[in-house]
């Protein structure tokens, strides 16, 4: 049998939801699966590196990419544009990978627009809205008038979360690893992907 096509997986959460050290986590776990890497317009952080948490490009750049159809979607985050590279993902998923998109909102609209049900959607939420500004004021990059606009994105997009497949509470990080873990194994699971495994293990069902 062709191996199965693999996974695009969503993992979205307002920033300071927690996303990245579940990312990170999941990144060390498991080293089979695509980490697609986005490009953007932000300025790069203290400790990032272009080619690794992102491609940073000017504007014009990232403009004539997307008019070059290179992203598979693009998004307009926090006064930045985001976009995800469409060849490498293209190319992970008809290998056989999974591959894991750290996307917002509007890019898991994006991805289940493009794949449908073939995509699994994950929204990663903090455990309340308290434990979020703390999360964020602790980040020394903010700035505050940046935690506040980024705290009533997060109410929109918190607000959006029932549209995901399902949700996980990172309260504790391990445990919601081992959260996403078991939704991605569930979903290689699911009857729809498998079609072609009955009639591989047992045969003798076509000749009744
Ligand atoms: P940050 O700039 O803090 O790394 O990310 C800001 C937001 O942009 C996060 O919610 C992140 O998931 C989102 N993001 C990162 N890359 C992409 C992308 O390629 N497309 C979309 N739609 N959102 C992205």
């Amino acid at each position: 049998m062709d191996k199965p096509r693999g996974i695009p997986i969503v993992i979205s959460s307002p920033s300071g939801g927690g996303k990245t050290s579940i990312y990170v986590e999941l990144a060390q776990r498991h080293t089979e699966f695509f980490y697609s890497v986005s490009a953007t317009t932000r300025p790069r952080r203290a400790g990032e590196e272009n080619g690794v948490q992102y491609h940073f490009l000017d504007e014009a750049e990232f403009m004539r990419r997307r008019t070059a159809g290179d992203f598979l979607e693009t998004a307009r985050v926090h006064g930045h544009w985001y976009g995800t590279p469409r060849g490498p993902l293209e190319r992970a998923l008809g290998r056989g990978k999974d591959v894991v998109l750290d996307v917002d909102v509007q890019g898991g609209d994006s991805i289940r627009r493009v794949y449908g049900d073939e995509a699994l959607l994950i929204f990663v939420v903090p455990p309340n809205l308290a434990t979020l500004r703390e999360r964020l004021v602790r980040r020394r990059s903010e700035e505050p008038a940046l935690v506040e606009r980024r705290m009533a994105n997060a109410l929109d997009e918190l607000r959006r979360a029932p549209e995901y497949d399902y949700i996980v509470v990172n309260d504790d990080l391990r445990r919601a690893v081992d959260e996403v873990e078991a939704v991605i194994t569930a979903e290689h699971l699911r009857s729809s992907r498998l079609a072609g495994i009955l009639d591989e293990r047992f045969p003798e069902l076509g000749e009744g």
